[in-house]
């Protein structure tokens, strides 16, 4: 197999925040309180990344990351059905079954800004035969007001600083509001990390959900990327606010893509009762979200964090995690 499910023993699930049950879950691991300080949760942080066979295996980490409310837990409770039934062609399972995962505990989610990753860490064989960690993280965030933007801003910017992927979530167009928030992120995190001659980022994808122009650019990566080159693209008669915005984002990453989704149907986006099983989801929607998860996840195509050119490995991303969050705690 592609997958290897890892061995849930080696937790300790002894602490009181853990499922009595042991069962994998999302794991708050980074919170920004209401007095706009930020808690990073060591504990947790490392008995998932430090647990035996993981800590020595060089880190695949992907991060997806938005506003609330905009289908990240959905399209990510996807990626752990992709992971869990090891990337078999018949991944996305029985069409009837409720979906469970990150959304698994359904209306009690609290909409903190922060990072909350996975408790299980994947293991994955590369084709050329290594062994790495996947990691899954989503970072949330909300812009409303000066002082949740700052604070977005900084939980994305540390988010994208030890991802090797980072899945831009956004809702139905890439607007100048997205780009600019990406751009503040990026400030943040370029601050923080050495001089080099690097990019300091690897991977951007900007996934837009409920994409509606399709005659114009399709569904799909091809069109996802070639809607972002026309909207990323610099020009001459451009304000130079736009132009720098976008000479930012080119500097920050070694690579760009995007993904344009379908709506996936009136029930997944307002049936209040809706449990997430595929006989209920747009024909179209499905169809694009297999090549999607794949695309994102397959042992072929995921890339190991590199930080100043290295890889890193569970042990070394936790030092990082911890290093970093100090600079913003001042
Ligand atoms: P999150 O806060 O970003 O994690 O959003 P959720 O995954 O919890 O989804 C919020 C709501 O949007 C739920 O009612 C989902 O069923 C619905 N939803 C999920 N994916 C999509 C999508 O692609 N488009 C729309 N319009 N709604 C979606
Ligand atoms: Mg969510």
């Amino acid at each position: 197999t592609l997958y290897m499910r890892h061995d849930k023993n080696v937790y300790d699930w002894s602490s009181e925040e853990e499922e009595p049950d042991g069962r994998a879950r999302p794991v708050q691991v980074l919170l920004v309180k209401d007095d706009h300080t930020f808690e990073l949760d060591e504990a947790a942080l490392s008995r998932i990344l430090l647990a035996e066979e993981v800590r020595d295996r060089e880190v695949v980490a992907i991060s997806v990351a938005g506003a609330f409310r905009k289908g990240k837990s959905f399209l990510m409770d996807f990626m752990l059905r992709y992971m869990y039934n090891h990337a078999s062609e018949t991944w996305l399972g029985d069409a009837d079954a409720p979906l469970t995962g990150f959304s698994w505990r359904g209306g009690s989610e609290r909409e903190t800004t922060g990072i909350q990753i996975w408790s299980e860490v994947f293991l994955v064989d590369k084709p050329d035969g290594r062994k790495v960690a996947v990691l899954l993280m989503d970072t949330q965030g909300t812009f409303d007001s000066q002082s949740t933007l700052r604070d977005s801003a900084t939980v994305f910017a540390l988010s994208t600083m030890i991802s090797s992927m980072q899945v831009y979530n956004i809702s139905q167009n890439v607007q100048e509001d997205d780009l600019q928030h990406l751009q503040l992120f990026t400030e943040y995190g370029r601050l923080a990390m050495e001089e080099t001659f690097l990019k300091p980022f690897q991977s951007m994808i900007f996934l837009v959900r409920d994409w509606s122009f399709p005659y114009e650019f399709p569904y799909g990566q091809e069109g996802g990327m070639k809607f972002l080159e026309k909207r990323l693209k610099i020009s001459e008669n451009q304000h130079e606010e736009l132009q720098n915005v976008r000479k930012h984002i080119h500097s920050c990453f070694t690579n760009i893509s995007c993904f344009l989704m379908p709506h996936p149907g009136l029930k997944v986006a307002t049936n209040p009762l809706f449990d997430g099983r595929i006989t209920e989801i747009d024909g179209d929607f499905l169809n694009n979200l297999k090549v999607l998860v794949p695309w994102l996840l397959s042992p072929r195509n995921i890339d190991v964090k590199e930080i100043n050119g290295s890889k890193i490995t569970c042990r070394g991303l936790v030092e990082y995690f911890k290093a970093y969050i100090k600079i913003y705690q001042g």
